[in-house]
């Protein structure tokens, strides 16, 4: 069979790896030849994936298709449907959660539980809803990694809105974020994973570490789950979904976004589950059974960002010292040029002992630095 990726990043790349398992022949299309999926796949096409022409012409190439990423074209995907080559996710699932106001107008058309919101078009409605406040603000589409997001505390905060069509939803006050990665195929069966819970920097907005599986009640676990469950099937998508969600001091659940690919919050489950996201996005697509979600071990990941002050050809300082520690898995992505805050790897950390993957991730934050 061949498949092609639209995307060449690191979630890429890790599904190349995993690809090597398997009889399958890789396409991926991408504008940088040097990204990080370019020297693992069988057949690199440099290309524009947000431009209808370069997606529909390297479609035409393969049986199956996958995205790494929301932004891609999805007029292309639709006609190379309709011709027959299959996309996972469907087009019609991508187009859903591409811009964020329709993402939200499934989960209520669904009864799917979100944060309360309303849309503004420019900041003049955004200033004109100061009795939604405290609330965030998130741009309709393009925003990715916490760009695009503002928290909009009070009316001082106003200023820091989107002057474009952007959703305005309560802030929820969150006592865990966790993200459930479930996969459906084409015979509409599921397996879910347990549940992810994350830590994240308030500076820069991005992932710091994740623990998993999430320590829930069993209750909380039970409806976080039959939730994502029932995103997925409201998607009415075979492939692979993220589903992030907010857990209240209620114990309330709120869906906060969902991603319709492989995640960054299941970077872990190729080291700690039996079967990793990426293997299980490849028995979606190549029509194999799917695999075991369960963990063999508890298990912690730190991304490796560039540090703050270094911009350049990226150095990785203590990368010997972490390769030392025991059940600590290094994976670099291969990124030659580092900048701040830019994703550049992951650490996983696996142990039964719970106390050790908070300690490990810590230490682990505190010497491995990527610099120039
Ligand atoms: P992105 O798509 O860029 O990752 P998110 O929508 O996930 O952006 O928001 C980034 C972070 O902002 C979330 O992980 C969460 O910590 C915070 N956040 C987002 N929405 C809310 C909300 N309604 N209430 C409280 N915090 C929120």
């Amino acid at each position: 069979m061949k498949v092609g990726i639209l995307g060449g990043g690191q979630l890429g790349r890790m599904l190349l790896q995993a690809a090597a398992n398997y009889i399958v022949e890789t396409f991926v299309l991408e504008n940088d030849e040097n990204c990080p999926a370019a020297h693992l796949c069988n057949h690199f096409i440099k290309g524009d994936i947000k431009d209808f022409d370069a997606v529909y012409n390297f479609g035409k190439q393969v049986d199956a298709l996958t995205i790494e990423i929301e932004a891609v074209n999805i007029d292309a995907l639709e006609k190379l449907e309709n011709e027959g080559i299959k996309i996972y996710p469907k087009p019609a699932a991508l187009k859903i959660i591409k811009n964020k106001i329709t993402q939200k107008d499934f989960y209520k058309a669904n009864e799917i539980p979100t944060p309360a919101y309303l849309v503004t078009n420019d900041l003049s409605e955004l200033k004109n809803n100061k009795s939604f406040l405290p609330a965030v603000h998130k741009i309709g589409e393009g925003g990715y990694d916490g760009k695009g997001v503002q928290i909009i505390k009070n009316e001082t905060d106003l200023d820091k809105g989107f002057n474009t069509s952007s959703v305005l939803e309560k802030m929820v006050d969150i006592k865990k974020e966790i993200s459930i990665i479930v996969a459906m195929n084409d015979k509409n069966e599921t397996e879910i994973y347990p549940p992810s819970e994350m830590i994240f920097d308030p500076v820069l907005n991005l992932l710091d570490y994740q623990i998993s599986p999430a320590e829930l009640p069993q209750r909380v676990l039970w409806k976080a789950e039959a939730i994502a469950l029932k995103v997925v099937k409201d998607l009415k998508s075979a492939g692979l979904f993220a589903i992030e969600m907010f857990v209240d001091k209620n114990d309330d659940m709120f869906v906060n976004e969902t991603a319709p690919r492989v995640h960054n919050s299941g970077h872990h489950t190729i080291e700690a589950n039996y079967c990793s996201q990426y293997d299980m996005l490849w028995r979606i697509i190549l029509n194999y059974p799917l695999g075991n979600t369960d963990p063999i071990l508890p298990s912690s990941i730190v991304n490796l960002l560039g540090a703050d002050g270094y911009s350049g050809e990226a150095k990785y300082e203590g990368l010997d010292e972490v390769l030392q520690m025991e059940n600590v898995f290094v994976h670099l992505y291969g990124k030659k040029q580092t900048r701040p805050g830019r994703k550049m790897g992951h650490v996983t950390i696996i142990n039964k002992d719970r106390t050790d993957l908070t300690y490990k991730a810590h230490k682990i934050k505190n010497i491995l630095k990527v610099i120039s």
